[in-house]
């Protein structure tokens, strides 16, 4: 059950409580405090759900106004939301009972009116839980209401064409361990996604085919059945998009856009479109396989099926081999050790190591221009392995992409198509798991983020 990627990034309001959650300092900067509608209801809810809805919804905008805020007093939360304090005030002392919020005791500054106790969001109880399944490693972190991660772990894991269940067991494992340190620090997880390289039925745990691990149509549901809180699975790059448009951008960088085209190159190359503020799914799930996009037609066979794709050229494998890193080096060193291996050998201008990431460029170039065309982002972020390997890649995927683009790339048109680079890198679609399991207690803080029992501070 649950499909909190989705509901993170579907509407306006869930949007702004993902960032909320995630990232504070990215929404003020896009100043989305403002704009809410008080007394909007859900359109679906009806008759006696309609009161049950407009609470969940105003206990929603509180606790992610005081998430976005920092620390703001029950004054501020109201000028913010819109709403009279006298109604914020019961909304508040509700969030407080269930130990989503604490007072800080200090004055707080909050618009109109005398300073009140200054409020902000615990950092114990609920916390977004997040696991990674990838070909050459398994990784499982913790996020906190505050959006900062709490515990992580990762393994290196020969999971190639493994089977299930053992990759789910030795991922429960990881995530007994992770949370058994949240535990010692008052923190419970309300929900788990799992980030996958493969394509993940819309709305299900069910993971279609992944082809690199060789699974298809394997539900994880009962393979994780001994984690007891609800679970999301979805697609990594989806993740990785989820978690630039909620924590992307940064102070060298743009603000994050709500217009543009992630792409990561893991195992295979992933990409997520982003249209509004809203990820772009597709009827049934697989929207963004732009790594079997043909970018040479009579180019090389492709295990899809096709010829000349993306991934044949810009794929992590095949820039490794290009590169002239063998298949099993520094596989001691750990997770993206042999990517670490390539920049190492490019920024010491060994002819191997560029040539390969010039030709994953073009490639990258060529496929992106069709998107770019297509859909006219405000920008082209590269995350995963390709933000490491940015330096040697960007140049002929610039070249690239303005020769075929109308919207010219960076810099050369104002409010035009820019390239920019994750921050991210690699921990995108972890961290994007992680904060779409926590997108779910701010879209139901009381369903989702309460305790059990015995309401705490
Ligand atoms: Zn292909």
């Amino acid at each position: 059950m649950g499909y909190g990627a989705g509901r993170a990034v579907r509407g306006q309001g869930a949007r702004r409580g993902g960032a909320g959650a995630a990232g504070g300092d990215a929404d003020r900067r896009r100043g989305v405090a403002a704009g809410v509608t008080p007394g909007a209801t859900d359109g679906a809810a009806k008759g006696g759900d309609t009161q049950r809805a407009l609470r969940r919804r105003n206990l929603s905008r509180v606790l992610r106004e005081v998430a976005a805020a920092g620390t703001v007093s029950r004054a501020g939360v109201a000028a913010r939301i819109g709403l009279t304090r006298a109604g914020v005030a019961p909304l508040v002392e509700e969030l407080l009972r269930a130990g989503l919020l604490v007072e800080t005791g200090r004055a707080a500054g909050g618009g109109r009116g005398r300073p009140g106790s200054g409020l902000t969001v615990s950092d114990r109880g609920p916390a977004g839980l997040g696991a990674e399944i990838d070909v050459g490693h398994l990784a499982v972190c913790a996020v906190d209401l505050r959006g900062r991660v709490r515990a992580r772990t990762a393994v290196a894991a020969a999971n190639r064409h493994s089977a299930p269940a053992p990759v789910l067991r030795r991922l429960s494992a990881l995530l007994a361990e992770v949370t058994s340190r949240m535990a010692a620090e008052g923190l419970r997880p309300a929900g788990l996604t799992v980030a996958v390289p493969g394509l993940v039925a819309r709305g299900s745990t069910t993971v279609v085919h992944a082809p690199n691990l060789g699974w298809r149509q394997s539900d994880l549901a009962s393979g994780l059945a001994g984690i007891p809180v609800p679970l999301t699975v979805d697609n990594e790059a989806h993740l990785g998009a989820l978690a630039e448009l909620r924590l992307g951008g940064g102070p060298d960088g743009p603000a994050p856009s709500a217009d543009f085209v992630h792409v990561s190159a893991a195992t295979g190359i992933g990409a997520a479109v982003v249209v509004d503020g809203q990820l772009l799914r597709g009827a049934r799930g697989f929207a963004g396989e732009l790594g079997h996009v043909p970018v040479y037609p009579d180019g090389r066979p492709c295990g899809c099926g096709g010829r000349g794709c993306l991934e044949q050229y810009a794929g992590e494998r095949a820039v490794l081999r290009a590169g002239g890193i063998a298949p099993d080096a520094a596989a001691h060193a750990g997770p993206g050790a042999r990517i670490a291996l390539l920049a190492r050998r490019a920024a010491d201008g060994d002819a191997a190591a560029t040539g390969a990431l010039h030709e994953a460029g073009t490639a990258l170039g060529i496929a992106l221009a069709g998107a770019v065309n297509l859909l006219d982002p405000r920008a082209v972020v590269l995350g995963g392995a390709l933000a490491e390997l940015a330096p040697w890649i960007l140049p002929s995927l610039e070249r690239e992409l303005a020769v075929r683009t109308a919207v010219a790339p960076a810099g050369e048109r104002p409010g035009g198509c820019v390239v920019t680079v994750s921050r991210l890198g690699a921990e995108g679609p972890l961290l994007g798991a992680a904060h779409s399991a926590l997108a779910t207690v701010f879209d139901d803080p009381i369903g989702r983020g309460a305790p059990a029992h015995s309401p705490q501070s």
